[in-house]
């Protein structure tokens, strides 16, 4: 029997959650967010879940050759664009839409020979300071991709740094205003956080919104709001089960460095699960767990390939018990990825991307 580690994936909960996101910005069309391996979900299950989306955005080419692949016949939108002249080719061979955030990329683009002209994203640095055209720069970008027979539309694109938290978009919608002011063409703004807190705002809810971490159920702007206050189920779970059961003394420790010591008689649990399964080896004591339906916390140092949880509140617990990393238990109780993630001082975005491939996915 393989080691009983498992993330079990859930295509329902894609489906719910996209429209969650259509109710807060009914008149948006979404692009469905797949990047990094569909934020560790993969490609054929985003593609099963998400399929009533109006397009799906990536980064990485082979992952719109996979989709292409599963038969997906719709836009398909590349956030980074093409990293060199060549890729161009295969946006042609594979009908893609690709972002155009410096340069050389129009100059790419005015030598690429093309029977059927690109649907463009031209991306404008509002602030965000990654990627895109300065505003004092974008209309002559935007003038020069127009003027090329290779470009059959323009959208205006950018991304917010804050739609998270208290500085807002409203600094950064007001730069995009202005630069794209008068210029034909789609407008593309809204990440999920933006989309969650501002939908209601029509400077926003523009032509095409990009919702991530929504669609998998993860929380934008944990801990203000959990997932369940935006309505939002969980895509993943990672389960696994008790491997041993030990019973401490007061003042014994479990793990690597004894950075646990029993201040009292414990029954402590062994799950199999660590760090080379992606579970965050920075989660401290207390990262709240589930065995069986109880919710209890971890204990001492994440190992390599298991670690220890509190079996105080599950007397029932043996060998073989059940146990939820995050997610939700085999019957329905939930333990919010953004929980776990916060015990280890990071976010969902990074938990969901980090499982390791050695875990089945079921
Ligand atoms: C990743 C990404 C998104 C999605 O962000 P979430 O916070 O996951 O909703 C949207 N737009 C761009 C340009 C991105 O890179």
């Amino acid at each position: 029997m393989p080691r009983p580690i498992r993330l079990h994936l859930h295509p329902d909960a894609l489906r719910k959650n996209l429209l969650q996101v259509r109710a807060r910005v009914p008149d948006a069309r979404v692009w469905a967010v797949i990047k990094a391996n569909a934020y560790g979900h993969g490609v054929a299950t985003a593609y099963e879940g998400l399929r009533a989306a109006e397009g799906f955005a990536l980064l990485d080419l082979h992952e719109a050759e996979a989709l292409r692949g599963l038969g997906w016949r719709g836009p398909i939108l590349l956030l980074e664009g093409v990293f060199e002249a060549r890729d161009l080719e295969i946006c042609s061979r594979l009908d893609l839409w690709h972002t155009v955030h410096r340069s050389e990329q129009i100059d790419w683009l005015s030598r690429h020979k093309t029977q059927q002209a690109h649907r463009v994203y031209l991306k404008l640095n509002s602030g965000m300071n990654r990627l895109g055209f300065a505003p004092e720069t974008y209309r002559t970008a935007w003038t020069r991709l127009n003027s090329l027979p290779q470009v059959e539309e323009i959208t205006h694109l950018t991304h917010f740094s804050d739609a998270d938290g208290p500085r807002g978009i409203a600094h950064q919608c007001a730069l995009f205003a202005e630069a794209t002011r008068d210029l034909p063409g789609e407008r593309s703004l809204c990440n999920s956080a933006a989309l969650l807190r501002h939908g209601a705002d029509p400077a926003v809810a523009a032509d095409w919104v990009r919702p991530g971490i929504a669609l998998y159920g993860g929380s934008p702007d944990f801990p203000e709001h959990r997932a369940a206050d935006w309505g939002l189920s969980p895509a993943m779970s990672l389960r696994s089960e008790l491997l041993a059961v030990q019973s401490l003394q007061a003042g014994e420790t479990v793990g690597y460095g004894s950075t646990f010591v029993a201040t009292a008689p414990m029954r402590v649990g062994i799950v199999a699960c660590g760090y080379a399964d992606g579970y965050p080896r920075h989660a401290a004591t207390g990262t709240p767990i589930l065995v069986g339906e109880s919710r209890t916390r971890t204990l001492g140092r994440v190992s390599m390939d298991m670690l220890a949880v509190d079996l105080d509140p599950c007397p029932d617990a043996v060998p073989g018990s059940p146990v939820t990393l995050w997610g939700e238990s085999a019957n329905g109780t939930r333990l919010d990825i953004d929980d776990v993630a916060h015990a280890a001082g990071t976010v969902g975005y990074e938990l969901m991307c980090a499982v390791a491939p050695r875990v089945t996915r079921v």
